[in-house]
């Protein structure tokens, strides 16, 4: 038996546990709740929840923990093909949902299980209802699947040891405590809105007060009233710079958070820099990633600089190495590498995929596929991703990110993203693809003098391609791939 994952359903009282739009439930609440699901469970040892955002999903997630069954979050909006995959690769034993889920052919072959918060408040009293006991620490608490940016989804199997200490480590850094409320409008089915965001509350004895879908207005009457905290994705601190720059009062409400998180994917540095302006507060940048939960992040009383994820949590080593595997000992802020990690935050490995998870480890090390450098004081800034943000041109190793970030800074882009083309000369070429801001013309040729007053001439872009929106999936992270994919154009 382990330490308990979340302690505070054991001695539950009647503070709000979580919230979802009108729905609140109490630790008390949730505690009976979780228990009558477990009950359910029963012996079987993984289960699927469709997760929408809900008190329901939230409900069968935490009873399922409760029963020791391994969850499987699913994404309720996935297509026939990814369920198909998802569910013969993770084998659940059952599904749970909300009680009018519309269950879709590949989930029906799976006996499903409704979350029916109704009956559930009207049952048995809750006294007679006890949670299991704790289940051992290294059996899985979840599988999560990663968003499928590069490839396939894959599998990763999250043990609750690593849960617990991970969100120990994120909570001390943050200084994170039972008295935070903490505002979202995250999936929960990927580690960012599942684990830290709903666990964490959870964990800590904290209250969550789900947004549903994002609104700015949603995000700042949250944080007008009882929020402390908010975690997001680059994508809507975006929105919230504009909304922001534009309204005092949205402004205002923004700057009360004690912590405004950003994570998943870059934050553009004219976004991070838009928002301490306008609200007086600097976003707190961490990384993460499924296979790992949380690495890095800025400390709540740490120096906020715009690309930087900060230093690793407690519990967390983390090294560069370049490109014979050799450890980066320099903290130059110059010198790129790949980002190695290893420690009590990690996965088991891939499900039923032991070549790919034979593959992503050295010597007991993770490698994350990130690339990145170290400052003189540890601080952390992520490059891109090997696969997609480095760019091979004319002998240079040339990262995305900083293009792009000097692209935004321009009046004329309202959102890009730099990738490589194959090109005879030079290897690759670089291009940039372009979402015009409203109202502005489509000028390529302002666009690459711009970059090529401000950085080095090789980083300058031989293609600019307007676009009307850029692929990203659920979490706002551009699908590189899927730009890349559109094949040769002409010029635009
Ligand atoms: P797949 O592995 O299926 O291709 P994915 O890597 O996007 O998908 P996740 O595990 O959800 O799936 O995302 C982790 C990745 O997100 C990291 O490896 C990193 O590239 C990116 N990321 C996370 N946080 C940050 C951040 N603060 N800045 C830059 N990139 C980040
Ligand atoms: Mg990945």
């Amino acid at each position: 038996m382990g330490e308990s994952l979340l302690p505070e359903l054991r001695e539950p009282d009647d503070r709000e546990a979580i919230r979802f739009a009108e729905r609140a439930l109490s630790y008390t609440e949730l505690a009976a709740a979780a228990a009558r699901i477990a009950e359910g469970i029963g012996p079987a040892r993984r289960v699927a929840v469709r997760a929408t955002a809900s008190a329901e999903t939230c409900v069968a997630v935490v009873g399922a923990l409760c029963a020791g069954a391994a969850v499987v979050p699913i994404n309720p909006k996935l297509g026939r093909r990814e369920l198909e995959h998802i569910t013969a690769d993770s084998e659940p034993e059952l599904v749970l949902g909300e009680p009018d889920a519309d269950i879709p052919d590949a989930l029906a072959p799976i006996p499903f299980h409704p979350v029916d918060l109704a009956t559930i408040r009207s049952g048995p009293a809750l006294a007679d209802r006890a949670l299991p006991a704790e289940p051992p620490e290294e059996s899985p608490a979840f599988i999560v699947y990663t968003s499928g940016t590069t490839g396939p989804p894959k599998g990763v199997v999250l043990p609750r040891r690593a849960v617990r200490a991970n969100l120990d480590a994120v909570a001390e850094a943050w200084e994170w405590t039972g008295r935070d409320v903490l505002a979202q409008a995250l999936p929960l089915f990927h580690v960012h809105g599942l684990i830290l965001g709903m666990l964490g509350p959870l964990r800590l004895g904290g209250s969550l007060h789900h947004l549903g879908a994002f609104s700015v207005q949603a995000v700042a009457d949250a944080l007008a009233g009882p929020a402390t905290m908010l975690f997001g994705v680059p994508t809507m601190y975006s929105r919230i710079a504009d909304a922001a720059e534009r309204d005092p009062d949205t402004a205002r409400a923004v700057g009360r958070a004690r912590l405004l998180v950003s994570g998943s994917a870059p934050l553009p540095a004219v976004d991070h820099q838009r928002i301490a302006r306008s609200t007086g507060k600097q976003v707190v940048e961490r990384y993460g990633m499924s296979e790992t939960i949380m690495n890095c992040g800025v400390r709540a009383s740490g120096d906020r600089r715009p690309g930087y994820v900060g230093r690793p949590f407690a519990g967390v080593e983390l090294k560069l190495v370049d490109e014979r595997g050799e450890e980066i000992t320099t903290s130059d802020d110059e010198t790129v590498g790949e980002i190695l990690v290893r420690g009590s935050n990690l996965f088991t490995g891939y499900l039923n995929r032991p070549d790919a998870t034979a593959e992503a480890f050295t010597d007991g090390w993770f490698r994350t596929g990130d690339m990145a450098t170290r400052a003189p004081d540890g601080y952390i800034r992520i490059v891109g991703r090997s696969a997609t943000d480095i760019i091979n041109s004319g002998g240079y190793k040339i990262g995305a990110g900083e293009i792009e970030n000097v692209l935004l800074e321009h009046p004329g882009v309202a959102e890009v993203a730099v990738t490589g083309e194959p090109d005879t000369d030079l290897g690759e070429r670089i291009v940039a693809w372009v979402v015009a801001a409203e109202g502005r013309s489509s000028d390529g040729e302002a666009l690459t003098e711009h970059v090529a007053e401000l950085l080095t001439p090789h980083k300058r872009p031989r293609r600019v391609r307007f676009v009307e929106a850029l692929p990203r999936n659920e979490m706002g992270k551009v699908m590189k791939k899927a730009l890349a994919d559109r094949g040769e154009p002409g010029r635009a």
